[in-house]
């Protein structure tokens, strides 16, 4: 039974990895169309989009190799590995987004020089951030589907960012054609301010998973509560659950729980007892990749609790003085 429940998670995972392979490859070709027409028209708008595209597939990215990595519910994964990717990932976006902002200030000063004519002159330059909105709908609408019937994290992130990105799209191609028949270099420099705030926040978020992978932070607390809830659950006469700590590798969580039981359970039990406790863990949060069970006496746990009665005893008294 419990061994179907885990299976049924990698499933849930795999196909998780399948949908954001796809997202992935829409986004490529979101890149390729808008980068080609950026080239063409030299309108920092379209190049505005194109960092935006580049930006949001890098976070795709990251988000496809972790779970990529989780559906293949393997051990031995070498998560300095996992941390170079997600940091070579991060450098690439980071080198590409100086570039774009180096351009953006050449545009800005030769905006003094042209008399302030705006570089999106072409009003079909809307159809480019069209085709830009009509991708980003598509993925949502692919999204949406997978996360009713996965129900994984990621992808009700992914469909809400791809209704802000939708939304975004619709104002700057509406933006592209005001800027076209106004010629005026505000409304051009508005769009842009707007598209570089959205890719700023994918921006913001891979740096946070990059670092967070390569320092293995401590878990947000509420995460942790979460977790230390659903465990209690287990809880009888002849099973406590001790200590639990979690940490951050990578994308995923680590968790190491302390169990204490009663000698008289047997090992069949104990093993069954770490398998249930993997699932509960799982069920708290997909991205928690593996759980470290370790067992003690129960003599221990009632001593360990004493120890903490006293010292808090002590601290009460220490505190009154
Ligand atoms: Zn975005």
């Amino acid at each position: 039974m419990l061994d179907m429940d885990i299976s049924e998670i990698v499933i849930r995972y795999k196909d998780t990895y399948k949908i954001l392979r796809i997202v992935v490859l829409l986004s490529v070709i979101g890149i390729l169309v808008v980068l080609i027409f950026a080239y063409l028209s030299s309108s920092i708008i379209i190049y505005s989009d194109v960092i935006h595209w580049v930006t949001d597939t890098a976070l795709e990215l990251v988000s496809m190799i972790t779970f990529y990595i989780i559906s293949k519910a393997s051990r031995k994964i070498k998560w300095n590995i996992f941390a170079l990717e997600a940091l070579l990932v991060l450098i690439i976006s980071v080198i590409l987004f100086s570039f774009y902002l180096f351009m953006l200030i050449d545009t800005i000063k030769s905006y003094a020089e042209s008399s302030y004519e705006p570089t999106t002159t072409n009003p079909f330059l809307a159809l480019v951030t069209m085709f830009s909105g009509l991708l980003t709908f598509v993925m949502y609408i692919i999204e949406r589907r997978a996360y009713q019937r996965l129900r994984t994290e990621i992808l009700k992130v992914d469909t809400k960012h791809a209704l802000i990105d939708l939304a975004i799209a619709i104002v700057a191609s509406i933006g592209i054609v005001l800027t076209a028949y106004s010629r005026s270099f505000v409304i051009e420099l508005t769009i842009v301010m707007l598209i570089l705030y959205a890719a700023l926040q994918s921006l913001i978020d891979l740096s946070k998973e990059a670092v967070k992978s390569m320092l293995g932070f401590e878990v947000d607390p509420n995460l942790k509560l979460r977790l230390i809830s659903k465990l209690s659950e287990i809880n009888r006469e002849d099973i406590k659950i001790g200590e639990v700590e979690l940490r951050k590798m990578g994308t995923f969580y680590v968790a190491k729980v302390n169990v204490y039981l009663d000698p008289k359970i047997t090992i069949g039990e104990a093993h069954r007892l770490r398998k249930l406790i993997n699932v509960l863990s799982k069920d708290v949060s997909e991205l928690i990749y593996h759980v470290d069970v370790l067992f003690y006496p129960m003599k221990k746990y009632i001593r360990s609790k004493k120890k903490e009665g006293r010292r808090k005893q002590r601290e009460k008294s220490s505190s009154k003085r």
